[in-house]
């Protein structure tokens, strides 16, 4: 039997397991990524955490939680999987090196993590150092542009080195999209800079179906005030400083408790989005303050208050005061329709991760996204490396991708980037309305259509970069005009 070749796009956790997986499968594996493998990834940025049925919660409470916090519209099938298999994914991953505890309900990789910024950047390094180890090769600093086809089945993918411009044209019997979120469509969001929604935009102009793009996950708190880094915040801070609004008034802890949670640290698990509208709602009628003047000397050593600023302690000697804070776009609960083994609607190619939708419905739990990643990742790669080959079926007419090209009285990317990212906000942040979503249309198709200026190779990459931001940016507002009504982390104003 030949030895199967497959591409993997991206280097965060989920396109890690997927290609150690395919390798130890007997494939010829490759990993694409943007930058250098692991790094600048949503796993690397993620806290750490884990939820998943182990140690007293059984996998029949995960999956009646997840579809509750999802509000339903969860695939149940793919619930299914999570639920049944996210236990045995993670005890893989440990027998293969990754350290990883376990407490009732939850794993986290926080020991391996160098600082409470980069909670998965321990976790995400020896997902590299595993794959390496199983002969995955990786192709490093670049973008792939699109998928190619061959009489209905995936036969590879174009792509470009964004430092050199150099395009590549690549092989391969079986693709796995692994390209995480893309919540750098907004002008807030704690996403790191690569996540663009390219894998939105790749299938979608293939010819595959993206369920749920409305559903974007907001955190409640992030930082807002100057000087202090555009960041989330957990929702657990709340139970260490008083959240108020202008007048004083403890609203969001008030909210919290009459809605039935314990605390912030449980609202977090399963209401980000209920706390974001209110967060959104209360900073429309004027600023929301974390009081970090309560804090006293002794308790910054505090470990729950460390976890819940998320960035070093250190940063915020000079704001023990009250500082801004407001909501951050977080995570993508939409993407790419999967079946329960990682397919697309087309031969060959499949998808995990972030880039994926139906796991989560209408809103996540927090930790489920890490469960997500290494179980679909698991079954991506096993599959892609056996027989990856179905009957396709289109979802629409494929879509060109034309290619990036410089003009000389166009607008540079970084510019162009920025203005999307203020209109997204400001039309399909946290609340939304129908005026907003349809001038959001228009913004989007009025940024599509712009000639862009390229004279270095970041700008290449940028450049490269605006195909995935304004297809996802239209995905959303495609999937938020056609919902009337607020469900989960889609709020209508209206309705
Ligand atoms: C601050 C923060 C904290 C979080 N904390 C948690 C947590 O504790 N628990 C939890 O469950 N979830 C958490 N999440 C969510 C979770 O981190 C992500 O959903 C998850 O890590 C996504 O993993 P992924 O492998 O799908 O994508 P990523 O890890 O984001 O990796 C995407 C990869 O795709 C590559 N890529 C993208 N486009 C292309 C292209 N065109 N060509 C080549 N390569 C490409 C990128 O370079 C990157 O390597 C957090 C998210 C953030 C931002």
């Amino acid at each position: 039997m030949t030895q199967k070749k497959v591409i993997v796009v991206g280097a965060g956790g989920a396109g890690l397991t997927a290609a150690t997986e395919a390798s130890m499968a007997g494939a010829d594996v490759t990993v694409i990524t943007k930058t250098s493998a692991g790094l600048g990834t949503c796993t690397a940025y993620g806290a750490g955490f884990f939820t998943v049925p182990v140690c007293g919660m059984s996998r029949e409470e995960h999956f009646t939680k997840t579809l509750e916090v999802g509000k339903g519209i969860n695939d149940p099938s793919l619930v299914r999987v999570l639920s049944d298999k996210s236990e045995d994914s993670l005890k893989r991953l440990a027998e293969l090196g990754v350290k990883i505890e376990f407490t009732r309900g939850s794993a986290n990789t926080r020991s391996t993590a160098p600082n409470e910024l980069m909670g998965g950047a321990g976790f995400v390094g020896q997902l590299v150092e595993i794959a390496k180890r199983s002969n995955v090769k990786f192709i490093e600093w670049t973008v792939v542009t699109s998928l190619d086809l061959i009489k209905e089945k995936i036969s590879g993918v174009s792509a470009v080195d964004w430092r050199t411009g150099k395009p590549l044209s690549l092989k391969a019997d079986a693709v796995i999209i692994a390209t995480g979120g893309g919540g750098q469509i907004y002008r807030r969001s704690d996403n790191p800079a690569r996540m663009t929604g390219d894998g939105y935009s790749l299938a979608k102009r293939a010819g595959v179906e993206l369920i749920d793009m409305e559903f974007v996950q907001f955190y409640p708190i992030g930082w807002a005030e100057p000087g202090l880094p555009v960041w989330l915040a957990d929702t657990g801070l709340v139970d260490h400083v008083r959240i108020t609004d202008d007048a004083g008034d403890e609203f969001f802890i008030r909210a919290i408790k009459e809605w039935g949670y314990k605390n912030g640290a449980e609202a977090n698990l399963f209401a980000r989005d209920r706390c974001s509208v209110l967060m959104a709602k209360k900073e429309e009628k004027g600023p929301v303050f974390a009081h970090l003047e309560d804090v006293h000397d002794e308790k910054w050593e505090d470990r729950g208050l460390q976890y819940s600023l998320t960035i070093d302690r250190r940063f915020f000697d000079h704001f023990r005061r009250p500082v801004r804070i407001s909501p951050i776009e977080h995570y993508m609960s939409g993407g790419i329709k999967i079946d329960d083994e990682c397919r697309t609607g087309i031969s060959g190619l499949f998808a995990c991760g972030e880039a994926t939708g139906g796991v989560d419905g209408a809103n996540r739990i927090g930790g489920n996204a890490f469960s997500n990643i290494v179980t679909f990742g698991i079954i991506a790669g096993r599959n892609a490396a056996g027989d990856a080959v179905w009957e396709t079926k289109f979802h629409h007419e494929p879509i060109d991708r034309p290619p990036v090209v410089s003009s000389e009285k166009g607008t540079e990317p970084s510019i162009l980037r920025a203005e999307l990212q203020k209109a997204v906000w400001d039309l399909l942040g946290p609340l939304r309305n129908e005026k907003g979503i349809l001038l959001a249309q228009e913004k989007i198709r009025d940024t599509e259509e712009r000639a862009l200026l390229i004279n270095s190779p970041i700008e290449m990459l940028l450049a490269l970069e605006m195909r995935g931001l304004t297809d996802t940016a239209s995905a959303v507002a495609d999937g938020a005009i056609l919902r009337k009504h607020s469900l989960g982390t889609h709020f209508r104003e209206e309705n």
